[in-house]
């Protein structure tokens, strides 16, 4: 658990002999943040060994999970990445891997390793980013290009939605077992969740940010004295928005750099005490002056009355809210952690509610096509469903709520074996 470089030392990376490697960094969605979920999850079955590491969210784990246990598989983990392995494990699916990624549906960027060969799927949406890239001769796989940047390697070609690219000692060769479907890439992985030095669709996502902001200061402009990001994160929206309303652009808030993730629970509590220990406002930067915050997104609202609050005992004289994408008002199901809508604060309150919450002297947000023109392609090529509930992938919860009533009901039956043996025998 923790960071990389704290969890595997140069020692540890040494005793690692082989010509393939897969690695994961978790950001939990579906499952718990513990050890027993981290990945690679690795298997030894009747294709030899094989491991797994999954950026995304299956939309129908649950259904899945449910009919492998029912034909006898025992799950370790509560991460719907191993479903995913089970599938492939399967000795009598003769089949083989492809047939295997048919059953999955939702988001799904995967990096596999089996004895002989790596292979990388990206789902028919291309919900989650997957990039190729060459390093000496060898082929290297990546959520971000950011990472071929640190160790040299020259990028190819994001893998396309649908494709399975399969890496072995004969070279590299594609294919496309999927269902063609309607591009549905993650628009929030150019507002948030990518880094900003990584490439994707062919443009940098600090660039797509910077326009981000700069249609965000055409749509909502504002007269102030200077322009604050909220950093890492809003730093080039916060540029962008500056720079076209040519307004000045101050660093007015620091931020920590050598706290990192925890892992505590993440109650209201600690999530309060993230939030002030993470940034620290520079007040005389701000004292007395007109001020535009401009944040990437407004989730829970926490963070962002915390913002104003630290702006207003600074002494700024006015301050003004600008966030770089819609309000979020659903939720999301193909990976990233946004609580239940009803945690959402746009989906709680009206705009005008949003400010007065805030505390702010006004507030405004990027709107759908402001967010989508800046990333210089059009609205089909995404996935937009946590701003306008259009799930390009359907999602029923009534179906996860049955299979937890026979999971219940399963276990009901159990226990009531073991008082009536002969009950047991039936159902043997
Ligand atoms: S719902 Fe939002 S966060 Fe989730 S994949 Fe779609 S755009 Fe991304």
């Amino acid at each position: 658990m923790g960071l990389v470089s704290q969890v595997f030392s140069p020692a540890d990376l040494d005793r690692l002999k082989g010509t393939r490697a897969i690695g994961h960094v978790r950001y939990s969605t579906t499952g718990s943040s513990n050890l027993k979920n981290a990945q690679p999850l690795m298997v030894d079955c009747a294709r030899g060994q094989l491991a797994i590491g999954h950026n995304g969210n299956l939309v129908n784990a649950g259904l899945l999970r449910d009919e492998l246990e029912q034909k006898g598989s025992i799950f370790q983990t509560t991460v719907d990445s191993e479903i995913i392995l089970h599938l492939l494990a399967q000795p009598h699916d003769s089949s083989g891997v492809l047939a295997a990624l048919r059953n999955i549906q939702g988001a799904f960027s995967l990096v596999m390793m089996s004895e002989r060969e790596i292979i990388g799927v990206r789902d028919p949406f291309g919900f989650r980013p997957l990039a190729l890239g060459k390093l000496d001769g060898a082929y290297v796989l990546s959520s971000e290009t950011c990472a071929f940047d640190l160790i040299h390697a020259e990028f190819i070609r994001e893998i396309e939605p649908g494709e399975v690219v399969i890496i072995n000692e004969d070279g590299i060769r594609s294919e496309f077992p999927f269902k063609v479907e309607k591009r549905a890439f993650c628009v929030f992985e150019y507002v948030y969740f990518a880094r900003p030095d990584s490439v994707m669709g062919d443009v940098t996502v600090a660039r797509v940010r910077t326009e981000m902001g700069r249609q965000l200061a055409r749509l909502h402009p504002v007269e102030a004295d200077i322009v604050v990001p909220v950093p890492d994160s809003g730093n080039y929206a916060a540029f962008g928005f500056a720079e076209e309303l040519g307004i000045a652009y101050s660093h007015a808030f620091v931020r920590n750099h050598y706290i990192g993730r925890t892992f505590l629970q993440p109650t209201q509590l600690i999530r309060d005490f993230n939030v002030r220990v993470k940034l620290n406002l520079i007040k005389e930067a701000v004292a007395g002056k007109r001020v535009v915050v401009v944040d990437d997104s407004i989730v829970r609202g926490t963070t962002a009355r915390a913002r104003v609050v630290n702006m207003r005992e600074a002494g700024a004289k006015e301050v003004h809210m600008r966030i770089s994408c819609p309000p979020h008002r659903f939720a999301c199901h193909y990976g990233i952690d946004f609580p239940d809508p009803e945690k959402l604060l746009a989906n709680q309150c009206t705009l005008e509610q949003i400010r007065e919450y805030l505390g702010a002297d006004s507030i405004g947000y990027l709107d759908i096509d402001g967010m989508v023109k800046a990333t210089g392609q059009d609205s089909e090529s995404f996935c937009l469903a946590c701003f306008n509930g259009k799930y390009p992938v359907p999602v029923d919860p009534s179906v996860d709520k049955f299979i937890m009533e026979r999971r219940r009901q399963r276990l009901n039956l159990l226990a009531s074996t073991q008082e009536q043996p002969e009950l047991f025998d039936s159902l043997r």
